[in-house]
């Protein structure tokens, strides 16, 4: 079939090819083809898959494994004060902790890490002051209602703020991805604490956060359906439009740049892909099978995730 001449052409195609995929240039071209040319993902882990591995610092070691626990912090208080209270916002954002402590798994065993968790109950901490800190939040939080409300927004505070300085110290894209990530999930954790905590006539001021962060955050809309790459630039959750923290929303036209069907509205998702679950409304969420992220922000329940997901 083919000529010889022509074989030896294809096969130094396929060489260039090769070692231009193997290249840091290409993985960055590939990056942005992936923004541009409209691919949605179904997960922010999904993102993983692209990365070629770089070498963790000592300094980023330490703080993957602190950022782990700090997750495990969130859920164990969440899932201590859901107990306390009949109020579903904490069981749903529990569970949103509990994917980010799984992402942050990943990392760990991508890393070949030691994990942190020897005990997975409630309240075991391998870092102490990190206990220490589980035991002062709870008793804060079981006073009275607001407070553990308070308490919510204090945790996500302290979130953002350690994963806004851990974004500044590191440029590993495996770190970065999973940091974008969770820090898209703890702003909707504190819009949800906040609204949370203005229905019950109460507020909460920022104690890591500037005031100017904070307010930034509480003016932007929930960030639904969108995950974060490496370089923090919003990728769409499949079926939805991209929309991202900062950045206008529906940037790319409101028919989803991802160009598989038109079903990118907010609230329907049909399809049954691999939608996000953001769970921050009260009807849809979707989440896809697997891969699925869940935000579990929903103040009022909805948020189990169980729309049909977008495509
Ligand atoms: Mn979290
Ligand atoms: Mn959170």
């Amino acid at each position: 079939m083919f000529s010889k001449h022509s074989f030896t052409t294809l096969v130094a195609a396929a060489v260039i090819l090769t070692l231009a995929l193997a290249s840091p240039a290409a993985a960055q071209q590939r990056r942005a083809s992936a923004q541009v040319g409209a691919k949605c993902v179904g997960g922010f882990q999904a993102l993983f898959d692209e990365i070629e591995p770089s070498p963790l610092t000592s300094a980023e070691v330490d703080e993957v494994l602190y950022l782990l626990e700090e997750e495990k912090l969130a859920r164990d208080v969440y899932l201590t004060l859901a107990d306390r209270w009949q109020l579903p916002i904490f069981a749903n954002i529990a569970r949103a902790e509990q994917k980010h402590m799984d992402a942050v798994h990943r990392l760990v065993e991508i890393y070949e890490l030691d994990d942190p968790i020897t005990d997975d109950t409630i309240g075991s901490f391998t870092d102490p002051a990190l206990g220490d800190l589980y035991l002062e939040l709870v008793a804060d939080g079981e006073v009275s209602l607001i407070a553990a409300l308070e308490v919510g927004a204090k945790i996500e505070d302290m979130d953002l703020a350690d994963l806004y300085e851990l974004l500044a110290m590191t440029d590993n894209d495996y770190i970065e991805i999973v940091a974008y990530n969770l820090a898209k999930g703890s702003r909707n954790h504190l819009r949800a604490f906040m609204q949370a905590l203005e229905a019950q006539d109460a507020t909460y001021a920022p104690q890591f956060l500037s005031p100017e962060e904070f307010d930034a955050i509480l003016d932007a809309e929930m960030e639904r359906r969108t995950f974060y790459n490496a370089d923090g630039e919003p990728v769409p959750a499949c079926g939805a439009e991209v929309g991202g923290f900062g950045i206008r929303r529906g940037i790319n036209g409101n028919s989803g740049i991802n160009g598989n069907g038109d079903n990118s509205g907010q609230n329907n998702g049909s399809g049954s892909g691999t939608g996000e679950c953001d769970g921050t409304g009260s009807t849809d969420g979707g989440n896809g099978p697997g891969t699925g992220e869940c935000d579990g922000s929903g103040s009022t329940g909805g948020s189990n995730g169980n729309g049909g997901g977008g495509n």
